[in-house]
């Protein structure tokens, strides 16, 4: 099992990277992800999410959000030896086939767009790839999980900008979203859909994790829940260690699919990790215990990355 290929959904790295930290290629004395770590645990598919801060809402949001993504596009270019930007189905074909990581850009928050689908097109042609729709707050698209329970769903703002992202083939990505918000986002979309970093509520009751039913609706419309392993989503006790990500791993292939589920870390974004999955270079830890688990090994790669392959294929164009 050690040359497995690894993908994850999420993490929050690039902000290091933006604010002059850390170059994210020699690993640090601080942060959970860089090259180095990432090549040692055969990551082939990162998600690199540009998470605009609640200081900037509204009103600098698009700012913020281009800054950050102008730093990932500095990123790919400065390490192009060693990552290629995804974009299209034939980069989703390339992946597990170079040696290159693969690299998909994702604005988490809505907020960028501001009110408008002009700057889904703009960012589109910048290269990104995904957009979480809302953070925890409310925004112009619809509420996150962070509003009052019975807050409503999507705008018809909102409704536009699914179509809008099904029509140019993004990955619309709705961890932090809240309930009705998620199931008009199921409902109307025509493509697959992602929680790029959540976890399952009946394990664990965080608000940000996604209910049973909610599990099923992702796994039968061929969509793909990233297991996050934020220690607060991953048990009711706020610590946690690798066999609660199995347990959360196992629960969603139970209700939802083996296709359905993948890792979704939140390195860099989350504050503490889970005992034996300190950073990106533990992740051959995870992927032996699934094989202590009852998976076969075709079901292991598939969790592990054949699933995001698959689901890429099917949203990009
Ligand atoms: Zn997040």
């Amino acid at each position: 099992m050690k040359n497995i290929w690894i993908a994850d959904g999420h993490c929050d790295s690039i902000g290091d990277y933006a604010a002059g930290k850390r170059n994210l290629k020699e690993t640090a004395k601080f942060g959970h992800w860089d090259l180095t770590r990432a090549k040692q645990a055969n990551l082939g598919l990162q998600f690199l999410a540009a998470y605009i801060e609640s200081e900037y809402k509204p009103f600098q949001a698009a700012w913020r959000g281009l800054e950050l993504l102008e730093a990932a596009l500095r990123f790919i270019d400065h390490n192009s030896s060693e990552v290629f930007l995804v974009r299209t189905q034939e980069d989703a074909a390339q992946l597990g086939r170079t040696n290159k990581l693969g690299l998909l850009i994702n604005i988490e928050g809505g907020e960028i767009l501001g009110e408008n689908i002009f700057m889904l097109d703009l960012i589109f042609r910048l290269g990104v790839r995904s957009i979480g729709l809302t953070w925890n707050e409310r925004n112009a698209i619809g509420n996150g999980v962070g509003e009052s329970e019975g807050s409503g769903g999507l705008s018809s703002f909102g409704f536009q900008v699914i179509e809008r992202m099904n029509q140019l083939g993004m990955v619309i990505d709705v961890s932090h979203l809240n309930e009705a918000g998620f199931w008009d986002v199921l409902r109307h979309s025509e493509r697959p859909v992602i929680a790029s970093h959540s976890c399952a509520k009946a394990l664990c009751g965080h608000r940000r994790n996604l209910t049973d039913h909610q599990l099923r609706a992702l796994g039968d419309k061929k969509g793909l829940v990233g297991v996050n392993f934020c220690e607060d989503f991953l048990s009711d006790t706020g610590k946690a260690t690798i066999d609660d990500v199995v347990r959360h791993i196992c629960h969603i292939a139970e209700v939802a699919g083996v296709d359905a589920v993948g890792f979704g870390s939140d390195f860099d974004g989350i504050e503490t990790t889970p005992e034996g999955l300190e950073n990106v270079g533990t992740f051959p830890y995870l992927v032996e215990k699934l094989s202590q688990c009852g998976f076969n090994q075709n079901e292991i790669a598939r969790i592990c990355y054949g699933n995001y392959v698959r689901f890429l294929s099917d949203v990009l164009m």
